[in-house]
């Protein structure tokens, strides 16, 4: 392989963890260059424009606390901030620190080879450029490779054919057409909304129902606003010492230790406050399937409240652990369901069999269709990882490596691959934390890693084959005492996507796993082979 343009680091990926690291990295004086497939920043608040698109972290978390000024100069207009706000945020801060200079928009890394005699890596993109780096970090996403289930003739569609995950820019008019939309998870839940309130009749492929908390979003409170401003750092570490680095109000009592009525009080004030907090109702819904029915059998109540058919009701009530698959937080999506242009299908009764030129056939009825809108997820925590060639010692692929699942070391490094970091991979919190908390922790790890070997003139760090066997067997260790990785087919494990090796792949519990890499950082990276 010819030599190319060569860099201290490349970072691969310009959504929130790509450009961190492209600042952090860059202020501690590295040469680094990041290749990202988009035309601009943003990472999953590019791609995923869908109408109804917004995160349901409240914003005053969901936002950067590595710059003081930022974090005090930004002011969010709502307590969920839309997607077209994250991504003016997203552009705000690549103007703010000059990023884009170091960014290759509309750049697809397509092979990473690991060269072991000069101990660096080489990336060729899809134009066949090629670069060397002494270090790489994948900031990919765990949300970003698009699942596209192989539903037959789905190429023979002749209507519009759209996935949430990879939205147009341009405004989607759905006026007075058909629209079928396959999928009940966060990004339906947020889109069906909308969608039904312009198209003529909307129809819902359901395979597996979702519980969802209302959002309850509105204008951002100025006063608490000025009041989170004013402790941010306070705010902003209490956060970091919860299991989810989020302001969710833990409960620390068991749902059965209380009477039906204490219990029943609880929910109905975390169903009113909305949002993701629900599920810290009580600290026992993830562990206990006793209690955590209590919470389903809630949120079952709630939908029969809401949706004035009760057949329809009974069918849009999950059966599965909540929580298990991610819980998702909507505005109106239950409400929805009492408009005469929408529909409900179940798939388990009557499955998908095929789409067709005009739409899309199951196995008892035909439905014509102007647009068909694929919400059905992602190929999770691997999926954009594995979609690279990446090769490390020994020309060893990441994607033989991992064939029975991910296995790597503290979720950022993998042995085998040396100067290699993942950020957000597998065995990290990542998704089961505040997204962008786990981001920063994560940078902050790797470039004190870079100068902790810069100063000590030392050029490799691998993770010893040891270490990377025992945090896997911790990472399922912790899950294995909670209902996740059985209670049902979730992305987490996943299970969404056919033939990919079941492991539940996020580490459980943010506190804990920060005290780990500390103390891996603090004995000198001693459970790392450095040269
Ligand atoms: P998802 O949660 O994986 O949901 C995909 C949906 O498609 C599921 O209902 C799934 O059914 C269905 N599906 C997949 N393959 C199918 C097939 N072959 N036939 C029929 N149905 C199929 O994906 P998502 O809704 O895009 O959300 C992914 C994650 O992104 C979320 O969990 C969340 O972490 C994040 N997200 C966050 C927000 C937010 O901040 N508000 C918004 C959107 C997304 P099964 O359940 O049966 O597999």
């Amino acid at each position: 392989m010819s030599s190319g343009k060569q860099f201290d680091v490349i970072v691969v990926g310009a959504g929130f963890a790509g450009m961190y690291a492209l600042h952090r990295l860059r202020t501690l004086g590295f040469s680094v260059q990041v290749f990202e497939v988009g035309d601009g920043v943003g990472g999953t608040w590019y791609w995923n424009r869908y109408p109804g698109a917004r995160c349901d972290v409240n914003s005053l978390e969901y936002s950067y606390q590595f710059s003081q000024e930022l974090q005090q100069q930004w002011n969010w207009s709502e307590k969920y901030a839309p997607q077209p706000e994250i991504l003016n945020y997203a552009n705000h801060v690549a103007d703010r620190f000059d990023l884009r200079r170091d960014i290759r928009f509309s750049t697809r890394v397509q092979t990473m080879t690991f060269d072991q005699k000069n101990n660096s890596w080489q990336l060729q993109t899809e134009q066949g450029e090629i670069f060397q780096a002494s270090y790489c970090i994948m900031a990919t996403g765990c949300l970003s490779k698009n699942n596209i289930p192989d539903f037959e003739d789905l190429d023979k569609f002749r209507g519009r054919l759209l996935h949430t995950g990879d939205w147009p820019h341009e405004k989607v008019d759905f006026s007075g057409q058909r629209v079928g939309i396959i999928g009940t998870g966060s990004s339906a839940i947020q889109v069906i909304p909308q969608i039904a309130q312009q198209a003529a009749i909307l129809t819902v492929f359901q395979r597996t129902p979702s519980f969802s908390i209302p959002a309850h979003n509105a204008q951002m409170d100025k006063s608490y606003e000025r009041s989170i401003k004013s402790r941010y750092a306070d705010f902003r570490q209490d956060n970091s010492k919860r299991y989810a680095a989020l302001n969710n109000n833990p409960n620390s009592i068991s749902a059965l230790e209380i009477s039906d009525d204490e219990r029943e009080a609880e929910y109905e004030a975390r169903w009113q406050a909305g949002g993701l907090a629900f599920l810290a109702s009580f600290n026992d819904l993830a562990i206990n399937i006793d209690a955590n029915k209590t919470a389903a059998a809630f949120v079952h109540k709630k939908i029969h409240q809401i949706v004035e058919d009760q057949a329809l009701a009974k069918r849009l009530c999950p059966q599965t652990v909540l929580g298990c698959k991610r819980l998702c937080v909507d505005t109106d999506y239950y409400q929805t369901f009492n408009r005469d242009n929408v529909k409900l299908i179940d798939i388990n009764e009557d499955a998908i069999e095929k789409i067709t030129a005009t739409g899309l056939k199951t196995k008892d009825n035909v439905y014509e269709l102007d647009t068909l809108i694929l919400a059905t997820g992602f190929d999770a925590m691997t999926g954009a990882l594995l979609s690279i060639d990446i090769r490390g010692i020994d020309g060893l692929t990441l994607q033989e490596k991992w064939q029975q699942g991910p296995k790597n070391y503290l979720g950022l490094t993998v042995h085998g691959f040396p100067n290699f970091f993942t950020i957000t991979g597998p065995g990290s919190p990542s998704v089961l934390a505040n997204m962008i908390v786990a981001i920063e922790q994560h940078v902050d790890w790797i470039a004190d890693c870079l100068s902790y070997l810069r100063e000590n003139s030392l050029h490799s760090i691998e993770a010893n084959e040891e270490s990377e066997r025992q945090w896997v067997k911790l990472v399922n260790r912790i899950a294995d005492q909670t209902l996740f990785p059985s209670g049902c087919n979730s992305w987490y494990t996943g299970a969404n996507i056919p033939g990919k090796r079941r492991v539940f792949m996020p580490y459980l519990g943010f506190p804990s796993y920060v005290e780990k890499c500390n103390e891996v950082a603090a004995n000198s990276y001693s459970s790392f082979k450095l040269e």
